[in-house]
């Protein structure tokens, strides 16, 4: 697996990574045998958070005996000195290692945060101080909204950046990765399937190899699913021009505004579970009707009518999604598909 330099942390990390969020779905057993799998296909940068339940805990037992071998990167979520220090305690213990070489403030997403986090013996202070012990090796930093992203970038107080990157939502690539090569700062792109919108893996992974500097942290839940990435990874071939007419069409489908699964909405005064509710389309094409029409998927559907048009969700999406909009396309969308399988509509 190709090595490239993660910016000014002179870093050397597989350029594909490991993004821990999926493993909390499965069991701890399956969790451990996809990492595992991970390291023997020679992925040796591991990315997770210590809000991800049972991912660092699981990670630890997967790389126990391997540690010096790997770049563990993982994040706090805290705003506050005291929570920053406890996060750090807490992930060291989870992940069974003595220090972490990425130590990343998760979705800083605005100026105020920003300022929050480097008020003098705040939380950045913290982690300076950790780093200093030897704690952590490396400060890097993760946003979802282009402008905040580049204030941090310019910031030169985070030796990384983590922001979302994929041939959808490709708005990094004009500027935030040129500043940040600018900068020095490593770049790290999460979402590279824009968190499961997109399943051609050849063509999502094959974007995302035009950048040599740049790592990827796909999220892995199967074994299978590694697999597959890496083959393409290691064949490292530019798209050909029937992949790039098909990446081109599906730019044009999916469109700009489209719901990155992140779930930052939540919660919904009502429970209604936006992103299923978003994401209802892209599962029609893969399961058959009755998933789509009963279960789930429709209960989610029908719950769009308990909305009380509060707007909380939109103020929490970074992507400014006009979700009130959205969610009633989405069940407008689904009521025309019930009618076309029932064959009231042509
Ligand atoms: S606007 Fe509707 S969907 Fe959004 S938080 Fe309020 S009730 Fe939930
Ligand atoms: S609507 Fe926005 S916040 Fe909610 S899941 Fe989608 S992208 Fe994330």
């Amino acid at each position: 697996m190709e090595k490239i330099r993660l910016g000014r942390t002179d870093l050397m990390v597989s350029k594909l990574g490991f993004g821990g969020i999926p493993i909390q779905r499965v069991s701890e057993d399956e969790a451990v045998a996809v990492v595992r799998r991970c390291l023997e296909l020679g992925i040796t940068f591991i990315d997770t958070a210590n809000n991800y339940t049972t991912s660092e805990e699981r990670i630890g037992k997967a790389i126990s005996g391997q540690r010096q071998e790997l770049i563990i990167a993982t994040k706090t979520a805290s705003r506050t000195r005291e929570g920053v220090e406890s996060h750090l305690k807490l992930s060291l213990k989870q992940l069974g290692v003595g220090y972490i070489d990425l130590y990343q403030f998760h979705n800083v997403s605005d100026s105020d945060t920003l300022n929050t986090i480097l008020a003098p013996h705040g939380p950045m202070a913290a982690v300076e101080e950790a780093k200093r012990a030897g704690l952590v090796k490396h400060i890097g930093v993760t946003s979802h909204l282009i402008d905040a992203a580049k204030e941090l970038v310019k910031s030169d107080r985070f030796e990384t950046i983590m922001f979302p990157l994929n041939f959808i939502a490709c708005e990094a690539a004009d500027e935030l990765l040129p500043l940040a090569r600018e900068h020095d700062v490593g770049f790290i792109a999460m979402k590279p399937l824009a968190g499961g919108m997109l399943d051609n893996v050849t063509i999502a992974f094959k974007y995302l190899l035009q950048f040599p500097d740049v790592v990827s942290i796909p999220g892995i839940q199967k074994i299978h699913e590694i697999e597959e990435i890496v083959q393409v990874v290691k064949e490292t071939q530019t798209m050909t021009e029937a992949e790039q007419r098909e990446m081109e069409q599906l730019i044009q489908e999916l469109g700009k505004t489209f719901c990155r699964r992140c779930d930052y909405c939540q919660p919904c005064p009502e429970e209604i579970p936006i992103s299923l509710v978003m994401a209802a389309p892209s599962f029609a094409k893969r399961m058959p009707p009755d998933r789509i029409f009963s279960g789930p998927i429709a209960e989610a559907i029908e719950k769009v009518a308990a909305c009380t048009q509060c707007g909380e969700c939109e103020e929490k999406c970074p992507y400014n999604l006009p979700i009130r909009e959205m969610i009633v396309e989405q069940v407008d969308w689904h009521e025309t598909e019930r009618k076309k399988h029932k064959g009231q509509v042509v």
